[in-house]
């Protein structure tokens, strides 16, 4: 067993305390990555607080893990020690079914196993990026271009693929009027994405405290939702709405805004049921989809994107004995717009703590 140290919550109320966890030992296409940053994304608080359900304590959530490679299993081909590499929401698949044998790795019929809060295929319970160190096999790692920090590269492997693939899904480009409502994590980069696609975007927010990022970050509007006249003015206005918002919201709303064969995709993913009425759906032949992560294809085609489009997160860095403080951040919508845990910090902190 590989020692790592951590960070982990022992229960669904925090605080965060420092641990060590066991990685298993290396198989023969198993990758050992040192970890360098690791995103805080909303669904670690979801899952950690139970609200998808149970999970066991202590749970080391993240997984926006980018990293260095420093030991490769036997059969190892794809990576090589001192490769720039990352790891997503999922480390394992069936890898047999059509779903996975077509890429979609995320829609395995058997399930994929999540970086963190999941059995793995070897019985050992998940736990994630918010450590020094991870073992994965090699099928499930990615390459980090050069053109990309390791600190803006971390977030993209969830927020970045999470609004990328709905995108390509559902073809944004030009031409194409997309809306992203909420401006945090996934939504920031939505809007980044969609405009190197060719889109115009809008983004949707609660007030216009964000406006002048967005329009920065390259949203060509951007309206205030707490304004009831803004659902008046976006009437029948978009192609697909990006719903990023990690809360429940009164969805309906949206769908007048959508035109004739429009899509609101919910990646947002609130544990509360979202109701609507079909009115709204069957008079303009409208959709109401969701849609989770990406293939690691599509991952790794993702991040080649982002580093041809100059394309990154806009990152807040912390230590990590900020992550209750950020976690908080993030519940408030003050996040701006993605907090990044340095894990060097985590080390020197382990360090200082035995002298
Ligand atoms: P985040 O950084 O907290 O962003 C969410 C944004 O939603 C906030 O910045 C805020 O934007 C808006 N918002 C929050 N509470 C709201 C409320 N009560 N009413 C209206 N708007 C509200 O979170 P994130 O990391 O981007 O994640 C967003 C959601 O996506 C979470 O539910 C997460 O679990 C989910 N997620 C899903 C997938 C997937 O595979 N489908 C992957 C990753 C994350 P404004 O201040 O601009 O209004
Ligand atoms: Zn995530
Ligand atoms: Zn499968």
């Amino acid at each position: 067993m590989i020692k790592a140290i951590a960070r982990a919550v022992f229960g669904s109320v925090g605080p965060f305390k420092p641990t060590t966890i066991e990685r298993r030992d290396l198989q023969p296409h198993d990758v050992l990555i040192e970890i360098k940053y690791s995103g805080i994304c909303h669904s670690d608080i979801h899952t950690a607080r139970g609200e998808w359900g149970p999970v066991n304590y202590p749970l080391v959530p993240g997984h926006e893990i980018a990293g260095v490679v420093a030991q490769v299993g036997s059969k190892v081909t794809k990576y090589a020690i001192g490769d720039r590499v990352g790891v997503g929401c999922m480390v394992d698949s069936c890898r047999e079914c059509d779903r996975c044998r077509e890429g979609n790795e995320q829609y395995c019929r058997n399930g994929n196993t999540g970086t963190y809060a999941a059995t793995d295929r070897y019985g050992q319970y998940t736990q994630g990026g918010y450590s020094t160190h991870i073992v994965v096999t090699e099928d499930f790692v990615v390459r980090i271009p050069d053109a990309l920090g390791l600190d803006v590269a971390a977030p993209l492997l969830c927020a970045g693929i999470t609004t990328y693939s709905p995108l390509r899904h559902w073809k944004a480009g030009p031409g194409k009027k997309i809306a992203v409502v909420g401006l945090g994590g996934l939504g920031h980069m939505a809007v980044k994405l969609a405009r190197a696609m060719g889109a115009e975007v809008t983004v949707l927010s609660q007030t216009l405290k964000k406006k002048d990022d967005g329009l920065r970050m390259g949203a060509d509007h951007y309206y205030a939702t707490n304004d009831p006249e803004t659902f008046n003015k976006l009437v029948g206005s978009f192609d697909l709405i990006i719903n990023t918002v990690s809360a429940k919201i009164d969805v309906g709303a949206y769908l007048s805004l959508l035109t004739l064969d429009g899509t609101i995709v919910n990646v947002g993913a609130p544990a509360e049921p979202m109701s609507i009425h079909v009115l709204p759906l069957i008079l303009q032949r409208r959709s109401f989809a969701g849609s989770t992560i990406g293939g690691i294809r599509e991952t790794q085609e993702m991040l080649d994107f982002c580093a041809e489009h100059r394309i990154a997160p806009e990152i807040e860095v912390i230590a990590a004995n900020q992550i209750d403080e950020a976690w908080e951040r993030v519940l408030a919508s003050d996040v701006r717009y993605r907090f990044v845990i340095d894990i060097r910090t985590m080390k020197e902190e382990i360090e200082w703590r035995k002298k």
